[in-house]
């Protein structure tokens, strides 16, 4: 098998996410479309025998490498016991396993998990399970969401309702029920003279101002903590959470912080929010929790939030469900995980090799079109100063011959590497990029 080979087939027969199909077929400037025969650590191979550095962890999801050891023998364990039970009337050692270890995660705050099997459905879940909660206390009027500028959360109908980026958003705006959108506290808005920090309060004050004249018919407002990725990476400070959350409790407002992607350690703790010193009435986890093996997410809620469907009346419970929920195969792939980061203390460890690819980075932000050089923990960005609409489609392709995989977002170069990079994967990551951009400028 070679690579033409199976990609003529694979753009006969798949339909790929994100993508305007006939950009692939363009013969020069065209999209390569990539078939990977394996993967190791942060390394995939094509049939033709060439190499990328998985830059992005495929879609944020991958966090210990592609084929981890550890994680192919629990699953290869597993297999051999039980690959899928329905979780309506039964349950498993998995998922109760799971649920007891991520509960003990947020100190026990959140100690009721429900399971899903992709970030948008937790997204809708959460909504769904906010509005209830406040329609089973009587508060009937509480129907309504409220989310940032740039926010993305998923792209079902439900959850692109909450999600703020037009392309994604605007060609099905008919079939969207809108929610309304406050200021970002994306430190990239600071004015002269202004800190992070700075900026953060000014968006507080504009969600302040929001809730004082909607909250009573707002059931949520949804959050990425610390960085808004979708949209570009949009990193902000800690204390807009810390006011978030306590406007929130004064207004009678759920917060619900979507973790899908800077859960996991991605930011430098466990769960983003706890640099807040704060906790959210929900919490949506997917991506990394399985390793970036199977699908799985998870929404997990307080004893309050619980209590308000636990009734005598079965309509006033949580009737929702997917085929796949809890999933055990995916759910001993999560547990796998969550044993790496113990035994390995990945986020102690993450330090180190955040401030590494750092360092890496430095030279970066010398350079005349790069702008904005920032990181949270396993995560950094630049943007890049170019009116060259096909920027980000050229950078992906300089980036490929170059044998990196990093897929900017606009004119936003982003890094979000498997933990399991080594330093000198970090310099080559970044000297490729840095090759990249150049070709990428000057094409
Ligand atoms: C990826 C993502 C989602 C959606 O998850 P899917 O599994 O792609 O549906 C939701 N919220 C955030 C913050 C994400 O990054």
């Amino acid at each position: 098998m070679s690579n033409s080979d199976l990609l003529q087939r694979s753009l006969a027969a798949v339909w790929h996410p994100c993508t305007q199909m006939k950009q692939h077929a363009a013969a020069v400037e065209g999209l390569p479309l990539v078939p990977i025969a394996r993967g190791n650590g942060v390394w995939l191979y094509d049939f033709d025998g060439r190499r990328y550095l998985d830059g992005i962890s495929s879609w944020w999801v991958n966090l210990f490498g592609h084929c981890n050891p550890r994680i192919n023998a629990a699953l290869r364990e597993q297999l051999e016991e039980l690959e899928h039970v329905i979780l309506a009337g039964f349950t498993h050692r998995p998922v109760i396993e799971l649920s007891e270890r991520l509960s003990a995660l947020t100190g026990g705050e959140l100690g009721h998990c429900f399971y899903a099997s992709d970030g948008a459905s937790a997204t809708e879940i959460a909504l769904k399970m906010s509005f209830h909660s406040w329609q089973n206390r009587g508060r009937r009027e509480k129907q309504e969401f409220l989310c940032l500028a740039g926010s993305y959360h998923g792209e079902t109908v439900g959850a692109l309702a909450v999600t703020d980026v037009a392309l994604f958003k605007d060609a099905y705006a008919p079939l969207i029920r809108p929610a309304s959108t406050v200021a970002s506290p994306d430190a990239r808005l600071a004015e002269a003279g202004e800190s992070a920090v700075d900026v953060a309060r000014r968006a507080a004050a504009a969600l302040e101002s929001h809730l004082e004249r909607h909250h009573e018919r707002l059931a949520a407002l949804i959050v990425e903590p610390l960085i808004q990725c979708a949209s570009g990476m949009a990193m902000y400070d800690p204390e807009y959470l810390r006011l978030a959350r306590s406007l929130c409790d004064r207004y009678e407002v759920h917060l619900i912080c979507d973790e899908i992607a800077v859960g996991c350690g991605r930011t430098g703790s466990f769960f983003a929010h706890q640099q807040a010193a704060i906790t959210p009435d929900f919490l949506c986890l997917s991506k990394g929790i399985s390793g970036g093996y199977l699908p799985l997410s998870i929404v997990m809620t307080t004893d309050a939030v619980y209590a308000d469907f636990y009734h005598d009346a079965t309509s006033r419970g949580f009737l929702h469900s997917h085929s796949y929920t809890g999933n055990a195969l995916a759910c001993r792939a999560a547990l796998a995980t969550l044993d790496i980061f113990a035994e390995d203390q990945v986020i102690e460890n993450n330090r180190g090799l955040a401030e590494y690819l750092g360092d890496c980075l430095q030279p970066l932000a010398g350079h005349p079109r790069v702008r904005h050089l920032r990181q949270r923990g396993m995560i950094a960005a630049f943007d890049v100063v170019s009116d060259d609409p096909q920027f980000s489609r050229r950078f992906y392709r300089h980036a490929l011959a170059n044998e990196i995989l990093l897929r900017p977002i606009g004119n936003t170069v982003y890094f979000m590497p498997p933990y399991v990079i080594g330093r000198e994967e970090c310099e080559f990551l970044v000297a490729r990029a840095t090759a990249a951009l150049e070709a990428a400028l000057r094409s």
